[in-house]
């Protein structure tokens, strides 16, 4: 946000910057959806709902884990909050108590570790690598559990590096939480955006005691590009929605009413959308990493998933703050440092817009590289 913030500023100043920086999709809500939370408004649905979400969408959202995940909740299991950031953050102060340890893959969706800190938690980082394709494996994890350990975050398909854990991997990660006794906090807000033949399954669907351990964290934001709508929903075990629920009761109370009305088309409407947005995002994810991989010092693995390739920028010499604070000052794109998810050789380039900026903004990419 600080990146975009600056490349504003430069942009006000009549500069020309692309932005490499959105964590959001580049295209419009559909129109199906908006319609639905204007006639929610229309209708005069501007009251207060139930602090948990409208019975509604609990229930239109316990549909969608039965039918895409094969994962039966009770709708009483679904907590609908203030966007997929306040669900997370509401898991956090339902499960940890000072002294708790919370492990943490880096590279990490920045606002995990200070959510961890503000429910009184220490967050326990554990690096990954492009050799593992950003991804943890079962003996890092259970080298890190220590009697401590409170829950695991594990976010796949995964924001910043697009890495997807494939069944297997994501089995094998909830098997040692399910041995050790550790809860989940699985944030699966980018399922549906998947490319080159990657499967998903959620970590809670290989067993009861797995789906036991599991505290799904999943929204509207990205898949039906609704990020202003702040709508985000948990599925968890009984008590431990209860106490989400409680948290937020007395905190934000429901999210908006029509914006709900508007999540509930979300869900139950037509989908076909995804697919015409996969095929944009894949073209561009091609491109980006095609000419990634062509320049000198840059190197990049396949994303599988969400909007986000991660390449490695050691080869430039220099750390990732150093160079997106130049690249931006130089040639005026925008990129986050991978600094701020906790991997410090790597930057975030997100394809969520157009080719033709993409094209322009690797060009220039290119040219402050050769110039370094
Ligand atoms: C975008 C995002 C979310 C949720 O965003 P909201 O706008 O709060 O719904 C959650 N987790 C990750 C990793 C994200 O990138």
């Amino acid at each position: 946000m600080a990146i975009t913030a600056k490349a504003k500023e430069l942009r006000a100043a009549g500069e020309d910057v692309i932005g490499f920086g959105a964590g959001e999709p580049d295209f419009d809500t559909p129109q199906h959806i908006k319609d639905a939370a204007a006639q929610a408004l229309a209708d005069g649905f501007t009251k207060y709902t139930p602090a948990s979400g409208t019975p509604e969408l609990r229930q239109a959202a316990a549909e969608k884990f039965a039918a895409d995940n094969g994962l039966e909740y009770d709708p009483a299991q679904i907590i609908v909050s203030c966007g997929g950031k306040h669900s997370c953050y509401n898991v956090m102060m339902a499960v940890c108590q000072p002294g708790d340890e919370v492990i943490i893959p880096a590279p990490f969706w920045l606002s995990y570790p200070e959510m961890a800190k503000l429910a009184g938690a220490t967050p326990v980082i554990l690096e990954t690598t492009d050799e593992t394709e950003f991804k943890l494996t079962p003996d890092q994890l259970r080298e890190a559990i220590t009697d401590k350990t409170r829950v695991v975050i594990l976010n796949s398909p995964s924001n910043p590096t697009g890495s997807v854990y494939t069944p297997d991997e994501t089995k094998a990660i909830g098997d040692v939480c399910v041995e050790k006794g550790v809860l989940i906090m699985s944030d699966e807000i980018y399922e549906k955006l998947l490319y080159g033949g990657a499967e998903f399954k959620s970590v809670a669907s290989f067993s009861a005691e797995h789906q036991a351990h599991t505290i799904i964290v999943h929204g509207l934001a990205k898949a039906y590009s609704m990020t202003g709508w702040r709508i985000g929903f948990t599925a968890a075990p009984l008590p431990i929605a209860k106490a989400i629920g409680a948290i937020q009761s007395h905190s934000t109370s429901n999210p908006t009413s029509f914006a709900q009305s508007g999540a509930v088309q979300a869900l139950r409407g037509p989908q076909d959308h995804i697919g015409e947005w996969l095929a944009h995002f894949s073209k561009r994810r091609d491109y980006a990493y095609g000419r990634l991989n062509a320049m000198d010092g840059i190197s990049c693995v396949n994303a599988l998933g969400a909007f986000y390739l991660f390449p490695n920028i050691s080869g430039s010499g220099m750390k990732s703050g150093e160079f997106c604070e130049r690249l931006l000052a130089e040639q005026k794109v925008a990129a986050v440092p991978g600094v701020a998810f906790g991997s410090d050789d790597y930057m975030r380039i997100s394809y969520a817009t157009s080719m033709e900026n993409i094209e322009k903004g690797l060009d220039r990419l290119e040219a402050f590289i050769k110039g370094l």
